[in-house]
């Protein structure tokens, strides 16, 4: 009866618990976490958030590790530069983080929302455990929220907030260090914001988006903003590793009464409600799997509390999945799985193999926008060409650039003849091809250059060449 009730009575599906009837905004007091889940979310919290804040400052060669600059669109990654050029190796990782984050839900469900995403780092072990410290557990943050204002609730609140945008501040901080370098922010922190005022705007609005979120908006942000969230519905299947509650063990739930023995009581839920007062979302995980649940574990520590108590085997809320309560058993590598591993171990292996083969230079060569050709007074004829290298590694490069084919062609380097790239940097420049126009079989051409760097040649570039009409060689 009771797995009818569980598989068939969706109703609690048809709203969300921290929004009432008239549309409005059900605060959240969760009560605070203990158990050893919870001790091993702290471990893994504090590792990742050192992580975290170190990012910026770990260098490979001088350079960051770690930078994504949206604003110059220049992005290193593990100590590689990428430029928009390698729009293709940005769209391959696209496809294997999605079909990674896809393989890794299917198997492992919300792991990443509980144990690893930021947004729950912050607001479970950071700005919750302020909160917990300076306005006490649950009933005491109702109370205080109820209270007058006076002297202590104004001291309490206001220190709360102050504290909450100092740590939105330096999260900021280190949000726009790992976009434009260390080095920068500090220059924007130590010089007058008019010398940096989009560095200066980009502080605020972040520390303002950090302290709404944190502050006022919440777990809203995993139910109602993140993508990644409101993907589960598909993402997740019923041999998926979840936070479930064994409904056949402890339905039917029901208080202890008076002169009742747990061996005299049904199911093993004694229905304290513990894993709804625990939970940051508001939900009741008896309900089954939901779209609010971050797999957060607070759950699993308060009822494995409650049967220690009631001389019970822990685990009536557990990581399982809903075919493995039915059946018992726990299958983890499904035929599912299995296609989404072999999908994903092919495009791992293109992408290291793309990263790994690509070059450090990569050369443009387009025709001088609104030129055809020119003739010259020895009857060559010539064309103007505007060309432009990208230097994807951490020092200066020296390059030459020579014409290959057809063999008649010459090459003449307009401005200044030395080419050399920056670091991490761009050249642009203009260039002429002459052909005599005895050797010009068609109106188009293709013309070959090589790239050359210590006289090694590194890159092959093509350009079109555009000859005068002629009647006997171009008529068809
Ligand atoms: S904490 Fe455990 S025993 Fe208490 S209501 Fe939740 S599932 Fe039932
Ligand atoms: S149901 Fe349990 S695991 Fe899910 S969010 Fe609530 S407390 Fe965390």
């Amino acid at each position: 009866m009771q797995e009818n009730l569980y598989e068939f009575d969706e109703e609690f599906r048809d709203s969300i618990s921290t929004v009432d009837a008239e549309g409005k905004r059900v605060w959240v007091y969760p009560k605070k976490p203990s158990g050893r889940f919870h001790n091993w979310r702290i471990v893994v919290s504090v590792f990742l958030l050192s992580v975290l804040f170190a990012g910026p400052f770990i260098r490979m060669n001088g350079k960051p590790f770690v930078l994504l600059n949206f604003f110059e669109r220049k992005f290193i990654i593990f100590g590689q530069v990428f430029w928009p050029q390698d729009f293709f190796l940005l769209a391959l990782t696209l496809v294997t983080f999605f079909v990674f984050i896809a393989l890794f839900t299917v198997a492992f469900g919300r792991i990443w929302c509980g144990w690893m995403c930021p947004q729950t780092l912050f607001m479970e072990m950071v700005f919750r455990k302020i909160e917990y410290w300076i306005e006490g557990d649950a009933n005491e943050q109702r109370k205080l929220d109820k209270a007058p204002w006076t002297g202590k609730k104004m001291v309490k609140k206001g220190g709360k907030q102050i504290i909450f945008i100092a740590i939105s501040l330096l999260i900021a901080h280190l949000v726009m260090a790992y976009m434009v370098g260390v080095d920068e922010v500090v220059n924007i922190v130590s010089q007058p914001p008019s010398e940096h005022m989009a560095g200066f705007i980009g502080l605020l609005t972040f520390t303002g988006i950090f302290y709404g979120v944190f502050a006022r908006f919440r777990e809203q942000a995993c139910i109602a903003v993140c993508p990644y969230g409101r993907l589960q519905g598909v993402l997740l299947v019923k041999d998926s590793l979840v936070v479930a509650y064994d409904w056949l063990r402890g339905e039917p739930r029901g208080k202890i009464r008076k002169n009742e023995t747990m061996d005299s009581h049904k199911g093993d839920c004694i229905d304290c409600k513990l894993c709804v007062h625990v939970c940051p979302t508001g939900i009741d995980i008896r309900n089954g799997t939901q779209l609010e649940c971050v797999n957060c574990t607070a759950c699993i520590d308060a009822c494995d509390d409650v049967m220690v108590k009631i001389g019970k085997p822990k685990g009536l809320i557990r990581y399982s999945s809903y075919n493995a309560i039915k059946e018992g058993v726990l299958k983890v590598f499904t035929p599912r799985i299995a296609g989404y591993s072999v999908v994903l171990v092919a495009l791992v292996s293109m992408l290291v193999y793309f990263v790994a083969t690509r070059a450090d230079i990569d050369t443009t060569v387009l025709k001088a926008p609104g030129t055809l050709y020119s003739k010259t007074e020895d009857g060559q004829i010539t064309n103007v060409y505007n060309i432009e290298f990208v230097n994807k590694t951490f020092n200066d490069v020296a390059l030459e650039v020579k014409v290959e084919a057809p063999d008649a062609a010459s090459l003449l380097k307009i401005g200044d003849p030395n080419i050399v790239v920056p670091k991490e940097g761009k050249l642009k420049g203009l260039f002429m091809i002459k052909l005599p126009e005895k050797d010009i079989s068609s109106m188009k051409m293709n013309v070959t250059l090589g790239i050359y760097q210590d006289g090694r040649k590194i890159e092959t570039a093509n350009a079109r060449f555009i000859g005068p009409i002629m009647a006997n060689r171009d008529k068809k």
